[in-house]
């Protein structure tokens, strides 16, 4: 029996690309059971919810989530399943990990960033509400606590040790606000007191912004609150080769989500357009997390080949002013199929190409506590 793993496909490209990692997983001959359950638009239109009970049952049994990109309607309508999910589950460290590869689609084939991200509290809080009857102001309440940012801290100082880290910078906006940032300054400083090997810094936000896009190769392991964690971890995204090549993994005490950076990108949707490599990224974050180490380099090293190759590879890394040698894009699945191929016969016995960091807490577990 293989490992039972929850795959929540989502909605727009979500399907598309979350096909495209089960091809490529499946490759690796490690034996996964995928439990299929809905979220989002396509619950909603079964169920009415979308996010029925179903979906938490799956993953709290499981453990163990491979999730495609799931659609919020702005300004109004249902809450973030997303967030949900997240504060459900008590999913309390988003970790994005921006490397690029092959140095296609960036200006910056250096990049090997990874954003720490807190999940559960901040300006995602849900707290909020209008302020008078006419709806002339609102409040958001940004909810930051000493226990989830010790713990996100602490979650940033082990990854760095695990991963052999230069530094970890901790991003805030201490100087306006307050309380609530200099409480998370607070505990990220008391917290690196207790890694006097590790160095550590931090950054106002803004600054950030500024010397990522102008020195990314000055920062390692960025550890923030839950917006600016959002908002950064897409700028590194760009700073690697764009949303197309960004996975993402949130991390609990116990339980393991694994879904890229972008969104459900719904103009593309039903197209077999999107670039599939952050989902399929995931899943080589996915089999890291198993201790599965073999097949998830060989993911790595077959995505590294199919993009440096550059035969067959989505419109967003076909583009020129994104590479040095525009080609006629390829279909998401299209690319799918090109790195599964690749995946059993890649040369492993070559030094692999940089980086294959960014590994869970754990490190390697036994996914199969409760099957
Ligand atoms: P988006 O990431 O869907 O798209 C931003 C841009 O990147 C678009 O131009 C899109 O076409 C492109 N893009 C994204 N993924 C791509 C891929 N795999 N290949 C090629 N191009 C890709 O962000 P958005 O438009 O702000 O959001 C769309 C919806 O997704 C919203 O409802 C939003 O709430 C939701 N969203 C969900 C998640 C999640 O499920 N974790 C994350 C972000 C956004």
């Amino acid at each position: 029996m293989g490992t039972r793993v929850t795959l929540i496909p989502g909605d727009g490209i979500g399907p598309e690309v979350t096909n495209a990692a089960r091809v490529v997983a499946e490759a690796t001959g490690v034996s996964i059971d995928w439990d299929v359950v809905e979220a989002g638009e396509a619950a909603i239109q079964r169920s009415g919810t979308p996010l029925p009970d179903e979906v938490l049952d799956s993953v709290r049994r499981n453990r163990l989530a491979l999730k495609g990109p799931i659609t919020t309607p702005i300004g109004g309508g249902f809450r973030s399943v997303n967030v949900a999910l997240r504060q459900q589950l008590d999913l309390y460290a988003s970790v994005r990990p921006a490397r690029a590869i092959a140095g296609e689609g960036t200006r910056f084939p250096e990049t090997d960033l990874v954003v720490v991200r807190e999940a559960t509290e901040g300006l995602y809080s849900g707290v909020e509400h209008w302020v008078d009857r006419d709806h002339s102001a609102a409040e958001t309440v940004n909810v930051i606590t000493r226990k989830a940012s010790d713990r996100i801290a602490r979650f940033a100082f082990e990854l760095a040790r695990r991963e052999k880290r230069r530094r970890v910078t901790a991003v805030h906006k201490a100087n306006i606000m307050k309380t609530t940032g200099a409480l998370f300054q607070q505990a990220f400083r008391a917290v690196a007191a207790e890694y006097p090997s590790i160095p550590s810094d931090e950054r106002l936000v803004d600054n950030m912004c500024m010397q990522l896009v102008k020195k990314p190769e000055e920062y390692d392991v960025i550890v923030t609150t839950n917006l600016f964690g959002d908002i950064l971890s897409d700028l590194c995204a760009g700073l690697a080769g764009g949303l197309g090549v960004a996975p993402g993994a949130l991390y609990g005490e116990k339980i393991a989500v694994f879904e890229p950076v972008h969104g459900s990108a719904p103009k593309y949707a039903g197209q077999d357009k999107a670039n599939p490599v952050a989902e399929i990224l995931c899943v080589e974050l996915l089999l890291r997390h198993l201790g599965e180490r073999e097949a998830a380099d060989r993911v790595w090293r077959a995505v590294w080949e199919t993009i440096a190759e550059k035969k067959v590879v989505t419109y967003d890394l076909a583009l020129p002013g994104y590479t040095q040698r525009p080609v006629p894009p390829s279909s998401c699945s299209a690319m799918a199929r090109e790195i599964a191929r690749k995946v059993p016969i890649v040369d492993l016995s070559q030094p692999l190409p940089r980086p294959t960091r960014a590994s869970g807490p754990t490190g390697e577990i036994d996914a199969n506590l409760e099957t």
